[in-house]
């Protein structure tokens, strides 16, 4: 009998690979199981096994696998099981799916770079031959693990390194991480085998003559009599005026005790965590119907306006699913709010809280694997953005994801492009656990689902403290700009409401969304914007061509030179950044405190903590952001929330820009005004009577919600019709245009579905490459899985033809 094991490399195959094995190796092997395999010339690399099977594959003699790396599985059949399905639905290389899945330390191969730790004489000394050999090696310069293979003459080192990296004797450098060191933080507090063993006045007895450690411990003391809360040292000795020496003596005599912990992660005093909260009368009931709607539905929708408390109910589902013995994943869009969500869930939950996002370390990565696979104590709840579905779960109870409607969800950039939210609910069904899908303001996708029955439903539609949502107002552009009344970006009406809202001591967050920037043209006189003539998208600029261009079906014209609506010639092709907003605020406010939140100020890795702080501690009156300030954040004291021009959002070119616009603005507004007084949104647009502005106003999300979905299905958009976007890219422009419009021809003379383009989308080179895009549509009555087998066998046969050989083809499923 022979023995084989079909393994999964992580290279851009389409499937798995088979290797032989010896019958030993077969008795041990499970699927799930790392082991090193070699592939090519004289690479060698770690496979997942996926299959132990009889049969000889019928072209290739197999070879054997070089090593078992573990003893027992790093994978579960259960994500085996989602890998495959997320490579099906998405059309990725289950390769590219093992690469993102998998911590870097997991897939070891000859590229890999190992550094070496520096260790004890002692540890030095525990060191096998091959060990010393490749430590010292490493001394003189970091090796890569082809380099390393060669100095020890092995086939394999891949055994012998993953060791080494376990007992700390290595570190495996990747790419991801090389400027990646965590800022530790000091904290103290009394030392609690003092507090045990001796009572206070014997404490403060002992520094009768040392007055300033004496005065520092009692900074300790401040509203925590007992000492036992542990505090920032550096908050510490500010407030005490002490130095750090003074606090390295009491550290020294065993009376105070000190912890170093990294900023992201927040330590907590489990004191607080008793102080649980008592859910409000509305909560509860909340709580009650989603219970409920479980009892029938696997995924419920709760649709909770802002500041209704969604998250208290969450904390209680999750209470329920842990009394339960479950795991639960908390799924959030962004990295940046991961600190503040890990903060309140610890406040309730303490150590069971982990998290697990793209920026962590090797590590922490690994450790949080193993915590979960091992379905250990400190991994219960995990908190983290969209690649945390590829953990090792091991009871999944429950997945919450939170602001569901977010665009960051999805992946676009590199394959596997999915969406998280979507991918979560099929790793739910995986593991027939409950999914919790929470919005203010759903995405259209979801709402449908629960209309037509696929999801439960439950609504919120109080604000904690019955808090009335803000007013909302318009402010009209086109008429201020006639009247004179408007300061670079900002109307007489809009300064008025900020100098009240200053004068009350509340804050302002002005909103300029960074689609502002999409290269439009802008009649600075009317607010005009030239449209395509055939859909209903705003034309974009292409300063390349010097063009307006349609991207749904390719119409373009020249750049006009004068307005089409009003005939004047103040055209301009920009809108109006956020930096320029908080130039003109500081001009217009000099004696206020003014902070900016986009992309480039939040770029280093505390930058974003940082600037929440000082507005939360008010010091900064005034924030100026784009779309970053409106997930989720939760101020108590902004008063004015001003949106400078709401027309960029409307008018973006996209199916969903209406819906986002709605999204986007109720969100913003949902920041005003959280707590006691009723706050006030200011939108400054050129069209208040557009239907989206009106629906903002009224807070009307069943209109908006309907309307939408009569224009989505009268044009074939989702969640009618399937998208399906493929991308060519080549170096050379025309080979580019021929092979994606020989996709197209071979696709249509297969199928006889609705097929846009190819058009070059708004960048149309990136990295010296052009693109060309095709968006199929697919229609609720047509096979999706037809289309995609359809779709791939043209491109097996586009990959065959030598004059296209060079060109990359990227596949989006549901590119939205
Ligand atoms: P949402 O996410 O629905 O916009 P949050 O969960 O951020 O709302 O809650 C809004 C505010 O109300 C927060 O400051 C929160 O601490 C507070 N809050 C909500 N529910 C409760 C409760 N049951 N007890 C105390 N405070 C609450
Ligand atoms: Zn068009």
């Amino acid at each position: 009998m022979q023995y084989f094991a079909d393994v999964l490399l992580p290279l851009a195959l389409g499937k798995p690979y088979t290797y032989a094995v010896t019958s030993n190796e077969y008795a041990i092997l499970k699927p799930g199981f790392r082991v090193a395999v070699s592939f090519g010339k004289s690479k060698v690399y770690t496979a997942v096994v996926v299959k132990l099977h009889n049969q000889a594959p019928k072209r290739y003699t197999p070879k054997f696998i070089e090593l078992i790396l573990e003893e027992s599985p790093s994978v579960t059949i259960k994500q085996l099981k989602f890998w495959y399905w997320l490579s099906n639905y998405y059309q990725s290389k289950l390769g590219h799916i093992l690469r993102a899945a998998l911590p870097a330390t997991f897939l070891l191969e000859s590229e890999t770079v190992v550094i070496k730790k520096e260790i004890s004489d002692q540890k030095k000394s525990t060191l096998k031959d091959d060990e010393f050999l490749i430590y010292e090696a490493l001394d003189v310069k970091a090796l890569s693990i082809k380099e390393i293979t060669e100095i020890l003459g092995k086939k394999s080192v891949l055994g012998l390194l993953q060791e080494m990296f376990s007992q700390g004797v290595v570190d495996i450098h990747q790419k991801l991480d090389e400027k990646y060191k965590p800022k530790l933080v000091s904290y103290v507090r009394l030392s609690q085998l003092i507090l045990k063993t001796k009572n206070l006045e014997e404490v403060f007895d002992l520094l009768k003559n040392a007055s300033r450690q004496k005065k520092l411990l009692m900074g300790i003391f401040e509203q925590n009599p007992k000492g036992n809360e542990w505090k920032n040292s550096k908050e510490l000795l500010k407030k005490t005026s002490s130095t750090s020496d003074v606090l390295r003596t009491l550290i020294s005599k065993g009376i105070i005790e000190e912890q170093t912990i990294r900023e992201d992660r927040s330590l907590y005093n489990y004191k607080k965590q008793h102080q649980k909260r008592q859910l409000s009368e509305a909560q509860h009931k909340a709580f009650k119907e989603i219970t409920k709607a479980y009892e029938e539905k696997s995924v419920v929708l709760f649709q909770g306006v802002t500041g209704s408390g969604k998250t208290e109910v969450y904390m209680e589902l999750i209470a329920r699913s842990i009394s339960e013995g479950e795991q639960i994943l908390y799924l959030l869009p962004e990295i940046s709010l991961t600190p503040q969500m890990v903060e309140r869930l610890q406040g309730s939950f303490g150590e069971e809280v982990t998290v697990y996002h793209s920026k962590f370390s090797v590590h922490e990565r690994k450790e949080v694997w193993k915590n979960i696979l091992e379905n250990n104590a400190k991994a219960k709840i995990i908190v983290g953005t969209r690649s945390a579905l590829f953990l090792p779960f091991h009871r999944l109870g429950l997945v919450i994801v939170d602001e569901e409607h977010e665009l960051s969800y999805k992946q676009f950039d590199p394959s596997p492009r999915y969406h998280a939210r979507d991918s979560a609910i099929v790793l739910a069904k995986i593991h027939q656990s409950k999914v919790l899908l929470g919005s203010a303001t759903p995405s259209l996708e979801s709402s449908f689902n629960r209309i037509s029955g696929k999801y439960g439903w439950v609504q919120l539609n109080e604000r904690f403290g019955k808090v009335a949502l803000p007013e909302i107002v318009t402010v009209d552009l086109k008429l201020a700009h006639k009247k004179k009344q408007v300061k670079g970006g900002f109307s007489q009406t809009l300064i008025l409401e900020m100098e009240k809202t200053l004068a009350m001591e509340k804050q302002i967050i002005l909103f300029q969304n960074q689609r502002g920037f999409a290269p439009l043209i802008e009649c600075l006189d009317c607010g005009h914007m030239p449209h395509c003539h055939q859909c209903d998208v705003t034309l974009t600029f292409h300063q390349f061509t010097d063009q307006l261009k349609c991207h749904y079906c390719g119409y373009q014209i020249a750049v006009p030179k004068k307005c089409h609506a009003c005939g004047l010639t103040n055209l301009t092709t920009k809108g109006m950044g956020t930096q320029q907003i908080e130039e003109q605020v500081a001009a217009l406010f000099p004696e206020v405190e003014v902070a900016r939140m986009d992309w480039d100020t939040t770029r280093g890795k505390w930058a974003f903590d940082k600037l929440i702080n000082s507005f939360a501690t008010q010091k900064v009156k005034i924030l100026v952001g784009t779309q970053m300030i409106i997930k989720g954040l939760d101020f108590q004291n902004v008063h004015l929330v001003g949106v400078l021009n709401a027309d960029h959002l409307m008018n973006f070119p996209d199916f969903r820009a209406h819906e986002r616009t709605f999204q986007m603005l109720s969100q913003v507004a949902g920041r005003a005004g959280r707590k006691k007084m009723r706050g006030k949104v200011l939108i400054q647009t050129y069209q208040p009577h557009h239907p989206i502005i009106r629906q903002v106003i009224q807070g009307n999300y069943d209109q908006m919600l309907k309307q939408q979905l009569e224009d989505r299905k009268e044009y074939h958009y989702p969640p009618y019709n399937r998208l399906i976007r493929i991308e060519v890219n080549h170096s050379d422009m025309e080979t580019a245009k021929k092979a994606s419009q020989w996709i197209v021809n071979l696709l249509l003379q297969s199928w006889d579905g609705h097929i846009l383009g190819p058009v070059f989308p708004p960048i149309a080179r990136v990295r010296n490459r052009y693109r060309m895009q095709i968006l199929v549509k697919i229609g609720a009555d047509q096979s999706r899985g037809r289309v995609k087998q359809i779709i791939k066998r043209t491109l097996e046969h586009f990959e065959s033809i030598a004059v296209f050989r060079s060109c990359k083809v990227n596949l989006d499923v549901d590119p939205y």
